[in-house]
């Protein structure tokens, strides 16, 4: 297995979660135990995993101290594997869709600033391999669920590296992060999908109790095909993600019509500039409350810089305004960022 240079500085950080809060095996609540920590090389650069890991703490139950890792780790990519899958799913592409030579890849990949060995595009050719044996032969995997657990949770990712048109479907077993099948189709059609889905449905001897994937309409259609009376959520990562991009370009509009509304304090401060008396040390204290509420990022999705700056803004302005109806500024006139 190609190793991912040590030493290179992660350029993106996740903190995955089990959503998973009570034990699969006996309901009890499930502490957050312990983390893990991986570091991967996807298409997006060099990708840390920060895991937080669950226990069932309960010494009665089968599944005593067994570690329930984030649901969302299977999507970047394999267990104890280094490279993301959309690596995986790449180079298998351009290996059997483009037949570019191993040595073609490699040079693909090292254009793209992905610093790999040739020795490394074999392997991943290896597991691209693997990956769609599991599909064509063993489902023997599918057949082994049931000794492990009670039930499965399916999650259906399409991986469409580099805009090619051929998609690598996976489709896993969430509580286990384990692909139970995966398969390269040239479409995202229905009707192949519903095929997939099937599939695994019928190999399967325990429940599917839930389905979740990016909400894509043909995976949509696909699993209410598949399995009609079954809930499919919407990943929460690609939810928040998706939700989050108009969310985040209304709320920097917001930051920046405010900010402009704000932008004669500069002059204000030069109007007082020098001099000592009470009211123009009021007067600095509210221009300087008006920078401070003008600092400091928030970082989406969860952190609206734009809102922040909307209340900060407030605050000042109403404390203005009691100044106003008090008639002018009292002595014991308070911090105005208060
Ligand atoms: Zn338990």
């Amino acid at each position: 297995m190609g190793k991912v240079a040590k030493g290179l500085e992660p350029t993106v950080t996740h903190d995955l979660v089990p959503r998973r809060t009570n034990c699969p095996q006996c309901g009890r609540h499930m502490r957050a135990d312990y983390t893990n920590h991986r570091t991967l090389t996807t298409l997006t650069g060099v990708t840390r995993l920060n895991l937080t890991i669950r226990r069932c703490r309960n010494a009665q139950c089968a599944a005593h101290e067994k570690p329930f890792r984030p649901e969302a780790e299977g999507r970047f990519a394999r267990p104890h594997h280094e490279f993301g899958l959309d690596v995986v799913a790449l180079v298998g592409r351009l290996r059997y869709a483009e037949h570019r030579s191993v040595p073609e890849i490699r040079t693909h990949r090292v254009g793209r600033g992905l610093l790999i060995a040739e020795r490394t595009v074999t392997n991943l050719l290896d597991r691209y391999d693997e990956l769609l044996t599991v599909a064509l032969t063993d489902d023997r995997r599918l057949k082994e669920v049931p000794a492990a657990q009670r039930y499965v949770i399916l999650a259906t990712d399409g991986l469409q590296p580099d805009m090619g048109r051929e998609v690598l479907w996976a489709i896993r077993d969430v509580l286990r992060g384990e692909i139970l099948l995966a398969k390269s189709l040239l479409s995202a059609r229905q009707q192949d999908l519903a095929g997939l889905l099937g599939q695994v449905r019928d190999a399967c001897s325990v429940p599917v109790v839930a389905v979740v994937s990016d909400g894509q309409h043909s995976i949509r259609k696909a699993v209410a095909e598949v399995f009609p009376d079954t809930p499919h959520q919407l990943c929460p990562f690609h939810y928040l993600r998706e939700a989050s991009r108009p969310i985040y370009e209304a709320d920097r509009h917001a930051k920046k019509e405010l900010k402009k509304e704000v932008r004669g304090v500069r002059e204000i401060e030069r109007q007082v500039e020098g001099a000592t008396d009470t009211q123009a040390e009021v007067i600095r204290g509210y221009c300087s409350a008006v920078r401070s509420a003008l600092t400091g990022d928030g970082r989406p999705p969860l952190e609206a810089s734009g809102l922040t700056l909307h209340r900060r803004l407030r605050a000042v302005d109403a404390s203005l305004k009691r100044v106003a109806a008090k008639g002018g500024c009292p002595d014991h006139c308070n911090d105005p960022r208060e």
